[in-house]
């Protein structure tokens, strides 16, 4: 069914979804912002300045773009808009035209895409808030299941197992985490996120996506304990956008194939 499609240039197709990408980035700056004002606000109001509220017509939204032609401040009170707007829109275009090119014309191509915006969304409200909202990682686990059940190209059973072992697993490690420690390590939000992972990529890259993850979180960890004078075990930051980030690195080795992944492969056939 892709035939027709498939005849363009990929450059030209990679351009197409980095332009999709931008303005994915854009819903993902809506989602970002609106779930953590209380209560929520619609994401199907129109976009407004977050300062005084005033719509912002359509010819000064345009993803990326729109900072640089409204010099970083709103125009009707000229109070400053973040860069991170800019920012998280030029992320996504990379990721969706980073994710076409190395997953091609696949199903899965399509739920690259949307778990993409929603690990996004959910990293940057958990650097925020420290807080990944249920509404992002539980609908995440619904969609990702879902989607292997539609989707002739993966394995229900391997998606369910990954929602389960993912959640499951981690809630462990937080469990002796709290007995050797007496406090809390992870949050709850972590664990439905790994879950999330594992419903979207299968139990297969579990082992890969927490120990990548625990590995950025170290050096994450690190920064912050050198920026700030705290001991490492006392720091507290994100752990969302390491899994986020840790999940993504494994699409893009997956899709392309890489050796590297084997060596995280775990070989059921001995049993
Ligand atoms: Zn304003």
């Amino acid at each position: 069914m892709f035939e027709k499609i498939i005849l363009l240039p990929s450059w030209f197709m990679a351009l197409v979804f980095f332009i999709y990408g931008s303005f994915f980035g854009s819903f993902a700056n809506v989602v970002i912002f609106r779930l953590q004002q209380d209560p929520p606000v619609s994401l199907f109001k129109k976009s407004y300045c977050p300062h005084c509220q005033r719509a912002i017509p359509v010819y000064l939204n345009i993803p990326i773009l729109s900072w640089f032609i409204l010099r970083g401040a709103c125009a009707n009170c000229s109070k400053p808009f973040s860069f991170r707007y800019s920012a998280v829109e030029t992320l996504m275009s990379f990721l969706f035209a980073g994710l076409f090119l190395v997953i091609g014309w696949k199903w899965f191509l399509l739920e690259a895409l949307v778990f993409a915006v929603g690990l996004v969304s959910a990293s940057f409200i958990d650097w925020d808030q420290m807080i990944i909202p249920d509404s992002l990682s539980l609908s995440g686990i619904g969609v990702g299941l879902l989607g292997a059940f539609l989707n002739p190209e993966r394995s229900f059973l391997s998606s369910f197992l990954g929602a389960l072992i993912g959640g499951g697993g981690l809630l462990l490690i937080a469990y002796l985490y709290y007995l050797l420690k007496k406090k809390q390590g992870l949050g709850g939000g972590d664990i439905k996120m790994l879950a999330w992972i594992g419903a979207v990529l299968g139990w297969q890259s579990l082992f890969f996506v927490l120990l990548i993850a625990c590995l950025l979180g170290t050096v994450f960890g690190l920064t912050i304990m050198l920026q700030s004078n705290k001991k490492l075990m006392q720091t507290a930051f994100p752990f969302g956008p390491c899994l986020a980030l840790s999940a993504l690195i494994y699409i893009f080795l997956r899709e392309s194939h890489s050796p590297f992944l084997s060596l995280f492969r775990i070989d059921l056939s001995v049993f």
